[in-house]
């Protein structure tokens, strides 16, 4: 059975001798492993297109256990991802939290095209990528299915006391006669709030333009860390990690 889809590379890694196992995240069919054939070869017919951050349309074939890649369309390489080492590990980050939420086979338009126009932003950046990379955690969390509730008290739906916690646990907001429920529940300012609210719902190109202050910024990066560490079957993120020791 063939399948012609539009599809970014999430992760590539050595498959034999000279094959490659890729993760693509496709229009069609969500999260899947095709095998690129010969893409580790220097001219193998699929070094090309089949790299991380690749985006383009793949004809595929379902094989008994994987797809088998058989042609690439490549739309976009975004190699200007790669012209800076900060630049290219906020990206590789994007997509290892991608693929750490997304589940195999499931389609998700709205994330699909989110991913795309926040690595073609990024890629046009060299500097301060907090802001941008706040929003897609945020709008990835939303398009999956966990988005936070930051409009009422997540316990008793109480949406006035005036001061308010952050409860990973309990999915969201916390008011002042709840806070007992979660002895880890994080501070969170009204201004934080409605930062967190104008970033899952304002278009990432009109986000691209701003800059969330330091103060704010230290409060949401907390936040949402805390909330990702909660809802994510994952550990430890490889560009995480490298992005806090540079
Ligand atoms: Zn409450």
């Amino acid at each position: 059975m063939l399948l012609k889809t539009n599809a970014v590379v999430l992760k590539q890694r050595k498959f034999g001798e000279s094959d490659a196992i890729v993760t693509l995240f496709a229009k069609k069919v969500g999260k899947i492993q095709a095998v690129a054939k010969g893409s580790k070869r220097p001219r193998g017919k699929y070094s090309v297109g089949t790299q991380p951050f690749c985006y383009g349309e793949f004809v595929l074939f379902k094989g008994r256990d994987l797809y088998q890649i058989s042609q690439v369309d490549l739309k976009h390489s975004f190699y200007k991802l790669r012209e800076n080492v900060i630049k290219l590990t906020y990206a590789s980050y994007i997509l290892e939290l991608t693929e750490s939420i997304i589940t195999e086979g499931q389609t998700n338009n709205r994330l699909f095209h989110t991913l795309i126009k926040c690595l073609s932003i990024i890629s046009n950046m060299d500097k301060e990528y907090d802001t941008i990379i706040k929003a897609y955690e945020l709008k990835l969390l939303m398009y999956a299915g966990y988005k936070p509730e930051i409009d009422i008290c997540v316990h008793c739906a109480n949406l006035n006391t005036g001061k308010f916690k952050f409860s990973s646990r309990e999915g969201g907001l916390l008011c002042k006669d709840c806070f007992g429920i979660d002895p880890y529940a994080l501070q969170i300012s009204n201004v934080t709030i409605n930062v967190m609210k104008y970033l899952m719902d304002t278009d990432l190109t009109q986000i691209s333009r701003l800059k969330i202050k330091p103060n704010i910024l230290k409060e949401l990066n907390k936040i949402v860390k805390q909330y990702i560490h909660t809802h994510v079957d994952k550990d430890k993120f490889k560009s995480l990690e490298l992005l806090e020791s540079l």
